[in-house]
């Protein structure tokens, strides 16, 4: 047998055996449907007996590709894919749960995936149970109560908070849960939650898989029948992938291990610069020994990624604009990910769709700054942060 690819050569071949014309590039297949002369051949595709295409509601060349691609990173069995992440967020909830169901989950799971739970899951008598992210035992005596899937994100936005998906899923699996993580942060480079015994992991591929700020995507993979009942939610409900914004990931992804590389070691580094500031109360980074779940993180993780946040020493939203706007390398813009730097308070981002008392129940400070470090050179970085901090001291 052949070893096991790299993520890196995955990144750029997995998928790619499609060869329309001889091209050696994904062709981008704008056709909302796919016509058949022959009656019994489209009879045998539309029933599942033959492999082949009918409408890009259902299926396309382009978006499989794409699926194909974040499914052999993530070594899963399948994979399917939706408009954005919360797209495949809502179809993975909604195509697992039943009405009377309970949902274990944690308070800083991203902004829209905590409004499903308060203001959708109700309308459909499913409690969603968010705990204290930081406290184990809390979590654990949720589980044992009893549940129907456990929903965890690690590391979280923007707090970059670690859970042990190894730990926790082992917890759910002894109650009969399923277990979905949000692996959009970690990214498949840094982390594959399926192998920690995960049995669906879900991404925004808007973030750092499509890596250019252009294009909206989500995508879920795992066990052959978990991923066909997602599938069948999605393609009935039309939350699917444009072929278009496919295409834009799939050309983004070839270099993603390139980029997540860059983006671990620039993080670091600038977490670390932050972390001895005179300027900065506290930094939130997973790669540091200060961070309370660094352990964890070394056991879980193979890179730290590029998301870190952190706190001025002067607590206001008044020194955080000061401080965005003489950044001269960094966008003040509501998403992550991107191969430019990334600068913004949780209020304008991760948690735009909670309300301000909502954000303080969840302890997210409104002084707080995310940083989602591009691959830039480090040293330009820095002596950005260092001009910006300057009188903030
Ligand atoms: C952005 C994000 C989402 C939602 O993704 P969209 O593509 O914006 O719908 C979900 N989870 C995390 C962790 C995110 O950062």
């Amino acid at each position: 047998m052949r070893r096991k690819t790299g993520q890196g050569t995955c990144a750029i071949w997995a998928g790619e055996e499609h060869r329309m014309l001889g091209a050696t590039q994904v062709p981008i297949v704008q056709s909302a449907a796919f016509g058949y002369h022959d009656m019994d051949e489209w009879l045998d595709v539309a029933l599942g007996r033959k492999a082949g295409y009918i409408y890009t509601r259902n299926s396309n060349p382009t978006v499989e590709v794409f699926e194909e691609k974040v499914r052999s990173l993530e070594n899963a069995e399948a994979a399917t894919s939706a408009a954005s992440g919360m797209g495949i967020i809502s179809s993975t909830l909604f195509a697992l749960l039943a009405s009377g169901d309970r949902v274990v989950s944690v308070k800083d799971t991203y902004g829209g995936t905590t409004a499903i739970f308060n203001e959708f899951m109700p309308k459909f008598n499913i409690e969603a149970i968010q705990c204290d992210t930081s406290d184990d035992s809390q979590i654990d005596h949720e589980i044992k109560k009893g549940c129907r899937l456990l929903y965890l994100e690690s590391p979280t936005n923007p707090m970059t908070k670690i859970l042990d998906i190894e730990k926790f899923s082992q917890a759910a699996h002894e109650v009969g849960a399923l277990v979905v993580v949000d692996n959009t942060v970690a990214t498949p480079i840094n982390q594959n939650p399926l192998a920690l015994g995960a049995d669906v992991v879900v991404h925004s591929a808007t973030k750092f898989l499509g890596g250019h700020a252009d294009a909206l995507g989500g995508v879920a993979c795992g066990s052959k029948e978990l991923i066909a009942r997602i599938y069948h939610y999605r393609e009935i409900h039309g939350s699917v992938l444009d072929p278009m914004a496919a295409y834009l990931l799939l050309r983004g992804m070839k270099t993603l291990d390139l980029r997540i590389g860059r983006q671990n070691d620039n993080a670091m580094q600038v977490a670390q610069f932050l972390e001895t500031h005179p300027a900065v109360e506290q930094v939130n980074y997973p790669g540091l020994v200060s961070h309370p779940c660094h352990d964890i993180a070394c056991r879980q993780m193979r890179g730290f990624g590029g998301i870190l946040s952190f706190m001025l020493k002067e607590n206001s939203l008044d020194a955080v604009g000061k401080f965005i706007s003489r950044l001269r390398f960094a966008h003040a813009a509501g998403n992550l990910g991107a191969v430019e730097t990334i600068v913004a308070p949780p209020a304008t981002s991760s948690h735009v769709e909670c309300t301000r008392e909502e954000r303080s129940r969840l302890g997210i400070p409104e002084g707080l700054i995310r940083y989602s470090t591009g691959i830039e050179n480090i040293e330009d970085l820095i002596d950005d942060l260092e001009f910006a901090l300057k009188d903030l001291v």
